[in-house]
């Protein structure tokens, strides 16, 4: 069955070549931040004080400084040649969409007018953001509101850092008090791999974030080149895999990189996955009326994940104006649930927060409401 939004191939070719212009154009335009470096490479003023990128590493991630004015232990004139060459807020502008849930969607203005979005989820044990690492989407995905909105550019370090940083002085706690992350924003991250790596690799660096790897999770649409790369970092982290239907035909109708990457490619590339790293990987589907919560789908998917370490998400699906889908009901998505439990499946179902603020799994679409 056709959806009324799914691209064709040729629109796919057209979107990733306007992909790589708005690139150019990023680079082109990017301003000089100090969350861009690395640790190992942050500025300081002589070679012979490398204890000062320790000591700036402190304040931009252990203590939120927002401005170099604030690193009272770093010399008065080093401090002012950083304040002339760098910025640290990578962000124009931000604003808050606080949901009734308490979950806040921030929407982030960037330094070439562009835009793009975060969400921060309080639990009563810790503190959860769910970060972009891209402006919109190039996957497309047909019920997803940020693949409606095409692909705008990746993200930088900086601005993928950034988003951490700005909820934390937002919400007014200390950057490691943000203890799990997942990208699961705007963007497929595997497609800006680069930054999202030297990002997840600050994250975890205990002279900045010090986070767990364990605790940060990438999810992916599928891209079996890359999911390989990543499974050879060396680093313990989670992957969710969008999955989305265990058949070619609904996911070529509902994911256009499907046309791309057959299911088996995929399958064996999450073989790798679980081979090298040898941890849980979440498997999402999220819950179409119509399109994949039939059966017959559930027990194909049993197929597919038998003898896989994996953990199945059931998403029930997330509304957004004109998406043409509308969610599986809670007695279909109760069946499917318990027909993979049945056959040994580990399954629960994720409702996501933030529904009322268009802070929901899939939902992101730079709305100002
Ligand atoms: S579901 Fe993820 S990969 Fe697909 S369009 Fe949305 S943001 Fe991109």
């Amino acid at each position: 069955m056709e959806t009324p939004r799914q691209p064709a191939l040729q629109s796919i070719a057209e979107s990733l070549l306007e992909s790589c212009l708005a690139m150019l154009d990023a680079s082109q335009s990017s301003i000089k931040n100090v969350l861009d470096h690395m640790l190992a490479d942050l500025p300081i003023a002589s070679e012979k004080q490398g204890f000062q990128r320790k000591q700036l590493a402190q304040w931009l991630y252990k203590k939120g400084a927002q401005s170099f004015d604030e690193m009272t232990n770093l010399p008065k004139a080093w401090r002012e040649q950083l304040l002339t060459d760098y910025r640290i807020n990578p962000f124009e502008g931000v604003k808050r969409f606080v949901s009734e849930d308490k979950s806040v969607r921030y929407l982030f203005q960037l330094a070439d007018g562009k835009q793009t979005e975060a969400v921060y989820m309080p639990y009563k044990d810790r503190k959860t953001v769910c970060l972009s690492s891209m402006v919109g989407c190039p996957a497309g995905c047909a019920f997803c509101a940020t693949g409606a909105l095409g692909f705008g550019r990746n993200l930088s370090q900086a601005e993928i850092l950034g988003q951490i940083l700005a909820i934390s002085w937002h919400e007014g706690f200390p950057p490691t008090d943000i203890r799990n992350v997942v990208l699961m924003g705007m963007g497929e991250a595997l497609l800006n791999y680069k930054n999202a790596l030297s990002s997840i690799r600050t994250m975890i660096d205990e002279a900045a974030l010090d986070m767990s790897p364990r605790r940060i999770t990438l999810s992916t649409v599928g891209l079996p080149k890359q999911m390989r790369k990543l499974a050879d970092e060396g680093l313990s982290l989670v992957l969710a895999l969008s999955l989305h239907a265990p058949d070619e035909e609904t996911r070529k109708q509902i994911i256009p990189t499907a046309h791309a990457y057959p299911m088996d490619e995929i399958m064996d590339a999450l073989s790798y996955w679980q081979e090298k790293v040898a941890r849980r990987v979440s498997i999402e589907y999220t819950m179409l009326s119509g399109i994949n919560d039939n059966l017959w789908q559930a027990d194909l998917l049993i197929k597919r994940l038998k003898g896989l370490l994996i953990h199945v998400n059931l998403i029930p699906f997330n509304s957004w104006d004109n998406s043409g889908f509308s969610s599986s009901s809670r007695e279909t998505i109760a069946q499917f649930e318990k027909r993979l439990a049945a056959k040994g499946i580990p399954v629960s179902v994720r409702f996501s927060r933030g529904q009322d603020t268009g802070a929901a799994c899939g939902q992101l679409a730079l709305t100002q409401r």
